[in-house]
């Protein structure tokens, strides 16, 4: 596989940083290719005994600063271009937050809701017979991504154990609670963007605030309730199917009651239904992608009216579509800040597991809280200071942190 054509995406936003005098060139040099790109075929049994090939992949962006750390993305969208991004991205967040690890990312690619549990499960290990040289708690420790459920992340834990005759349970992050995972990770991504959402709004009444959320998942969910138990005006939510909308504030609870995983959204009689573009365009002073990447492209920007933005999902707005907003003054709190809680609490899981320790929620939200609300602040002060946007201050920062490489 030639690393030239992955992350076309990185290799632009580095010369831009460069050519801004934020990084400099050997910063750009190292950190345009993955350090390590991992293909592997999983040799699925289906239930009715036919066999298929699927694709399968680990990158290794960065180990400077530590392990590689990030998730594993069953989708059949995977491809190793998307992956390289996302690990990218998660170098830059490990640093951004300063915990002791690189950036890592992988997935397979298929689409488990056309698959049984059984199948699912027997993908989630043949995962980690595949990766499980390169895998490591001291090497590369992967976690949850789209589609990943813990139940997926405690097969793969069960799998390593198998396969080195070493039970570590710090070899992945994101496990059951009741296999070694921490409290709080599971709602860690969500909590992580409201404690920033907290900071952003401090002078503003909640009710004040109308929210428009795209994307009715883990994330999504959890964020939309979070919000509106403090009081702001959720609007409008959404699944992949379609949105839901109601201009005084939608019953985040009932919402969630009607079971959006097993019935459509657009169905909840508490608004009127809309679409998923219209759900982009409408007029809130807060937007949140909490879906999957590309959301928000050069084709559908100009809809786009909010004043703010928080990236709860990994890459929602493309770099074309983000000049264009940059340009209109829309604020954009960029993905590698605004879900970096996930990551944080996979730190914590991680660390509970090597020193044996156990933390309670109250813990863990604690000293997310204090993290996410420093790292905001940081980066909005190199915003101001250096006069750019929210991205490239993050970028500035966690790149400075990832340095150069010492001459011995
Ligand atoms: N997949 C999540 C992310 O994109 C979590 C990664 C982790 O916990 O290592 O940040």
């Amino acid at each position: 596989m030639k690393t030239e054509t992955l992350c076309v995406d990185c290799k632009e936003r580095l010369a831009s940083l460069e050519e801004k005098k934020l990084i400099g060139h050997e910063d750009r040099q190292l950190l345009e290719n993955p350090e390590r790109v991992i293909q592997a075929e999983l040799p699925l049994r289906r239930d009715d005994g036919t066999l298929e090939i699927l694709t399968a992949f680990r990158i290794q962006h960065s180990t400077k600063r530590g392990p590689a750390k990030g998730g594993i993305r069953f989708h059949q969208e995977v491809d190793p271009a998307e992956v390289a991004a996302l690990a990218f991205v998660m170098s830059l967040k490990t640093a951004l937050l300063d915990l002791p690890y690189g950036g890592g990312k992988g997935g397979v690619q298929f689409n488990p809701k056309e698959y049984s549990t059984a199948e699912i499960e027997q993908v989630s290990r043949l995962y980690m017979r595949a990766f499980a040289d390169v895998l490591g708690p001291h090497k590369d420790v992967p976690a949850p991504d789209v589609n990943t459920t813990p139940e997926i992340i405690g097969w793969m834990r069960d799998e390593y154990a198998h396969i080195t005759g070493k039970d570590e349970p710090a070899i992945i992050t994101g496990k059951p609670v009741e296999k070694g995972g921490s409290e709080g990770r599971g709602t860690a991504t969500a909590m992580g963007a409201y404690f920033i959402l907290k900071e952003r709004f401090a002078a503003q009444a909640p009710q004040e605030v109308s929210v428009a959320i795209q994307g009715f998942g883990n994330a999504g969910s959890i964020l939309a309730e979070l919000l509106y138990n403090d009081g702001f005006k959720v609007v409008a939510v959404s699944d992949s199917r379609g949105a839901i909308y109601n201009e005084e504030g939608l019953d985040i609870h009932a919402v969630a009651k009607h079971k959006p995983e097993r019935n459509p959204i657009s169905k909840f009689d508490g608004g009127s239904p809309i679409s998923n573009a219209a759900l982009l365009a409408l007029e809130v002073d807060l937007l949140v992608p909490a879906a999957l990447g590309d959301a928000i492209t050069t084709e559908n920007v100009t809809d786009v009216k909010a004043s703010v933005i928080i990236e709860v999902a990994n890459g929602p707005i493309t770099t074309g579509a983000e000049h264009i907003l940059d340009d209109r003054g829309v604020e954009i709190i960029p993905d590698l800040l605004a879900n970096a809680g996930g990551v944080t609490v996979s730190y914590f899981e991680w660390f509970q597991n090597i020193h044996n320790e156990r933390w309670t929620e109250e813990e863990v939200n604690q000293k997310l809280q204090g993290m996410i609300a420093d790292s905001y602040h940081r980066t909005k002060q190199i915003s101001q200071e250096h006069e750019v946007s929210l991205r490239d201050a993050a970028y500035k920062i966690a790149i400075d942190r990832i340095g150069m490489p010492k001459h011995s």
